[in-house]
């Protein structure tokens, strides 16, 4: 596991800073558990923030994307960007309004992206943006031909300049409305996976996999 690096300006979390958290043991599973990522960057001086998957590998982020993309050019050609990515873990009822809120882990990552440009390596990258989806389809699929390796572009983002935020528990009432007669409590969010369907031209000889059948992501309700 990377050191942990202390917050910068910039990552050290202001409100609530209690829940902040600096260290990669905190981060990483965070970044391991979820699947999609926002992405905000500066074009033409405006900003944009654009939904994309990612994966970690150790301590960079992997996106990539078509290269006909204006989103994956840009970020290709080297700029400073914002990731975050979101785990939803439960809605929070407090008696009060004010107190209402959201149980959560959240990671923000900024740094400065930049194009993976070896062969080698951008497979590399690309089996392993597979395999975070679904853990040994890489070896389980296709290889990339070289027109669609020339059709895709890999960015890499380092994980150096980085924080987590989490809430957890029940919710925290002002003493004096403890009394009201209002319900107060949680409701615990997860993700569920259905069972698998097969794609309609797929021919019938051809099982799910036990990585398909079985499937299942790290993740917690509460
Ligand atoms: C869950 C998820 C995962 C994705 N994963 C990837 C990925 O790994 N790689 C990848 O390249 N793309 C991914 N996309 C698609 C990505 O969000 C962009 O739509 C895509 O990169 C298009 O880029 P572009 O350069 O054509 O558009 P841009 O030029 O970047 O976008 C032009 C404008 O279109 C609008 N727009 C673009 N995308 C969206 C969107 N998703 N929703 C609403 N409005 C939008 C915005 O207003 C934006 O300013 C993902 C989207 C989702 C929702």
């Amino acid at each position: 596991m990377p050191q942990a690096a202390p917050p910068t300006p910039r990552t050290r979390v202001r409100r609530l800073p209690a829940r902040g958290a600096y260290d990669r043991s905190a981060i990483d599973p965070i970044l391991d558990e979820g699947l999609v990522a926002h992405v905000g960057f500066v074009h033409d001086g405006a900003p944009f923030v654009i939904p994309m998957g990612y994966a970690r590998d150790g301590d960079r982020i992997l996106l990539h994307g078509s290269s006909a993309s204006r989103l994956m050019r840009l970020l290709a050609s080297g700029v400073e960007a914002a990731v975050a990515v979101t785990l939803l873990d439960g809605l929070v009822l407090a008696r009060s309004a004010f107190h209402h809120s959201m149980n959560y882990r959240s990671v923000v990552v900024l740094g400065r992206t930049s194009e993976v440009r070896d062969e080698e390596a951008k497979r590399r990258a690309l089996d392993r943006l597979v395999d975070r989806l679904v853990p040994g389809r890489a070896a389980d699929s296709r290889p990339a031909s070289e027109i669609e390796l020339r059709a895709t572009l890999v960015v890499e983002m380092p994980i150096h300049e980085a924080s987590a935020k989490a809430r957890s528990g029940p919710p925290v009432d002002d003493d004096e409305d403890l009394e009201l007669p209002h319900w107060a409590g949680l409701l615990p969010a997860r993700t569920v996976w259905g069972p698998p369907a097969a794609a309609p031209d797929l021919p019938a000889d051809i099982e799910a996999p036990p990585y398909v059948t079985g499937y299942e992501r790290p993740g917690r309700a509460g």
